[in-house]
C-alpha cells in the first residue's frame, strides 16, 4: 500500500494536471482535489479518489483471502494464520506490507461477510454464519475453535449446549438457515444482492459519502460538453475569477466590469444574472420559451426556474435543463 505521503503527492500531481499551468506557474486550484473527487450528485465532478480505490482494493486482497481457493491464499494462509483461525491473528511488525494492509481492514470487511451452512464446517465462534459479527467479538471470554457442527445433532440445534451460552447466541442460531449440501459452506459479502465481492461497490462503501443535491445533478448531461457543465459547477461554486471572487484571495481593489455602457461593480452575480447583457441572453431565451424571471434573480434561481420548468415532451425537458448551460 501506498505511503499516505505518496497518495497526497499524487493528489497534488492530479490537481495540477486538471488545473493547467501558464507561463507564470501552475494556475490556481480553485477548489481541493477531495472536493471534485465526490460523485456529481453530492456537488463534485466525480472523480475518484485514490485513497479509495486503495481502500477498495484492501477490501478486496481479504475478500479473496477469505474465499481462499486461490494459490496465493493458501500462501498467505499458511504465512500468517497457520493453524489458528484469521480473526484470531494479532497483526505483527514483522507482516509484510501486504499482509498489515489486509489484516488492518479485517475488523471493517468481516461485518459484511457471512457463510452460508451448508456442511457446518466454519468456526462457530470466529466466524459470521449469524449475521452478528464473528460471536467471539462479543464474548471473548466463551471463544473456543470449535465449529457449527459441534453444536448440532441430527440436523438440529444442540439447544441443551447451546442453553449455557447468553440469549444472544442461542437466538442467532435459532435464526440461521441450515441447507445441509456437500458443497463447502459458502462465503457472502452481505453488501450485494449475489453476495460476490465488487471493488465498485467497496469503493462507494470506503468512501465518505456527502448529501446528494439534485441541483448538481442538473449540470451534467451526456450531450453537453463537459466544459460547459464544469463552467456552471464553477459558478455555481462562486469559483471564477471576477473581481468580488478575487478580493477574497488579493484584498479589495477597483472594480468595473465590462459588460454595462456604465460600469458597475463586477461581480459573478452581475456579470451571469443581473447585469444589463445577462439580462439580454436570460430574457432572450426566456421568451422564447415563455420563462420570466425578474431582472435581479441570481443565477441559482434564475436556473432553478428552468430545471424546473414542468414542460411536455422529452424534447423540451432536454431544453429546459440544458439552456441554462448554454446560456451562462
Ligand atoms: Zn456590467
Amino acid at each position: 500500500m501506498p505511503p499516505k505521503g505518496v497518495i497526497a503527492e499524487l493528489g497534488w500531481v492530479f490537481a495540477r494536471f486538471f488545473w493547467g499551468e501558464s507561463e507564470f506557474g501552475f494556475k490556481r486550484h480553485w477548489s481541493a482535489w477531495k472536493i471534485l473527487c465526490r460523485p456529481v450528485e453530492e456537488g463534485g465532478v466525480g472523480f475518484c479518489s485514490l485513497q479509495a480505490i486503495i481502500e477498495a482494493f484492501s477490501r478486496k486482497l481479504w475478500w479473496l483471502f477469505r474465499y481462499g481457493l486461490s494459490l496465493w491464499a493458501q500462501f498467505m494462509r499458511a504465512r500468517y494464520v497457520g493453524e489458528l483461525h484469521p480473526n484470531q491473528v494479532s497483526i505483527s511488525p514483522k507482516f509484510s506490507p501486504t499482509g498489515k494492509r489486509m489484516f488492518r481492514i479485517r475488523f471493517s470487511m468481516e461485518m459484511w461477510l457471512k457463510w452460508d451452512l451448508s456442511r457446518e464446517d466454519v468456526a462457530f465462534w470466529w466466524d459470521n454464519w449469524s449475521g452478528l459479527d464473528p460471536l467471539a467479538w462479543r464474548f471473548p471470554d466463551l471463544a473456543s475453535n470449535a465449529r457449527v457442527y459441534d453444536f448440532l445433532r441430527e440436523g438440529q440445534w444442540d439447544h441443551l449446549t447451546l442453553a449455557a451460552f447468553p440469549s444472544e447466541v442461542t437466538e442467532s442460531a435459532a435464526d440461521s438457515f441450515f441447507c445441509f449440501g456437500k458443497v463447502p459452506d459458502g462465503l457472502v459479502w452481505t453488501l450485494q444482492l449475489l453476495g460476490e465481492f465488487s471493488t465498485k461497490l467497496a469503493y462507494q462503501v470506503v468512501r465518505s459519502s456527502g448529501i446528494r443535491l439534485w441541483t448538481f445533478v442538473s449540470i451534467w448531461h451526456s450531450l453537453i460538453q463537459q466544459k460547459f457543465s464544469f463552467l456552471m459547477w464553477r459558478l455555481l461554486h462562486e469559483q471564477l475569477p471576477v473581481d468580488n471572487v478575487l478580493a477574497k484571495f488579493q484584498g479589495h481593489g477597483p472594480s468595473r466590469c465590462q459588460c454595462c455602457s456604465l460600469p458597475q461593480l463586477e461581480t459573478l452575480q452581475h456579470v451571469f444574472a443581473t447585469g444589463v447583457l445577462a439580462n439580454e441572453v436570460w430574457g432572450f431565451f426566456g421568451q422564447s420559451l415563455g420563462v420570466a424571471t425578474p431582472s435581479v434573480a441570481c443565477v441559482r434561481s434564475r436556473c432553478y426556474k428552468w430545471w424546473l420548468l414542468s414542460v411536455k415532451g422529452r424534447a423540451f425537458r432536454w431544453l429546459s435543463r440544458v439552456l441554462p448551460l448554454l446560456i451562462v
